[in-house]
């Protein structure tokens, strides 16, 4: 078993939802957390909690996305994990989607994904390791009405991750990629916590627990993939 104690994981979307629960779970293993998100208060809410390092940035600007890195190794001196968990959604039927919308969404869950690990990759390379995490989705392998827009970028993040693993492999970097069902978060604007969703939902911890497993694999091994969803959820 990997032993996650003092490995230091970049999460992004930590903030809400899904990745601040990676980020807590992960911080309560011992690693160290840097917590990425665009928004300053609820991340520095977060480190009081994980104690790690809170950098307020765009995962779809590649000055931010190394940046991220930068900063990391300037306080830590070294990086093992990256935590691709930033993603936005907003559904519809085609023709009522602004270009501006569809261009934003692609920016935050595809070229976000792109940057992050454009800028990992070569620290990893050179230590000849590292474990990429990146959090698709059930609908990255299933179409969907309204989904043209929000299905096609995790479509293309599964590719991204999918080809990465392969061009990586060699260098010994994991590349892991996570399918999550429906989970009750503050995505497209929901309010988590309803009772209703108890039932129909995967809680954000849940998720986290997948994440804690792929990077708790033995060093020889690499989960490829992992997906889970709600009992009561049909696919
Ligand atoms: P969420 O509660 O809305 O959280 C999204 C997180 O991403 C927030 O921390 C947000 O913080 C951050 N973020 C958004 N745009 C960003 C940007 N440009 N740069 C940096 N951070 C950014 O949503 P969630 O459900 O936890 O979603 C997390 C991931 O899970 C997404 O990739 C999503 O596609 C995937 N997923 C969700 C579900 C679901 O049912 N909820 C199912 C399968 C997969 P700021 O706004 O402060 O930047």
């Amino acid at each position: 078993m990997t032993d996650l104690t003092d490995q230091v994981a970049i999460v992004t979307g930590a903030s809400r939802g899904i990745g601040r629960a990676i980020a807590l779970l992960l911080a309560l293993q011992g690693a160290k957390v840097v917590a990425v998100a665009r928004t300053a208060e609820e991340l520095e809410e977060l480190n009081a909690k994980t104690q790690g390092l809170a950098i307020p940035a765009d995962v779809a600007d590649e000055a931010d996305a190394q940046h991220i890195v930068n900063e990391t190794l300037s306080r830590y001196g070294r990086l093992d994990m990256l935590i691709c968990n930033a993603g936005v959604g907003s559904f519809g039927l085609l023709e009522h989607f602004e270009a501006a919308e569809w261009d934003q969404m692609f920016a935050v869950n595809v070229k976000g994904t792109f940057l992050l690990c454009k800028a990992v990759v070569p620290h990893f390379k050179a230590q000849g390791r590292g474990h990429i995490v990146g959090i698709a989705s059930d609908v990255s392998r299933r179409t969907f009405e309204h989904g043209t827009a929000y299905g096609a970028t995790k479509y293309a993040q599964d590719a991204l991750l999918g080809s990465l693993r392969k061009e990586v492999r060699p260098h010994g970097i994991k590349v892991s990629t996570i399918y999550p069902g429906m989970v009750d978060t503050y995505f497209n604007d929901s309010k988590p916590g309803s009772a209703a969703a108890e039932k129909t939902h995967l809680r954000p911890s849940d998720v986290a627990q997948a994440v804690r497993y792929v990077l708790e694999a033995p060093a020889h091994v690499v989960v490829d993939e992992l997906m889970l969803h709600p009992v009561s959820q049909e696919w």
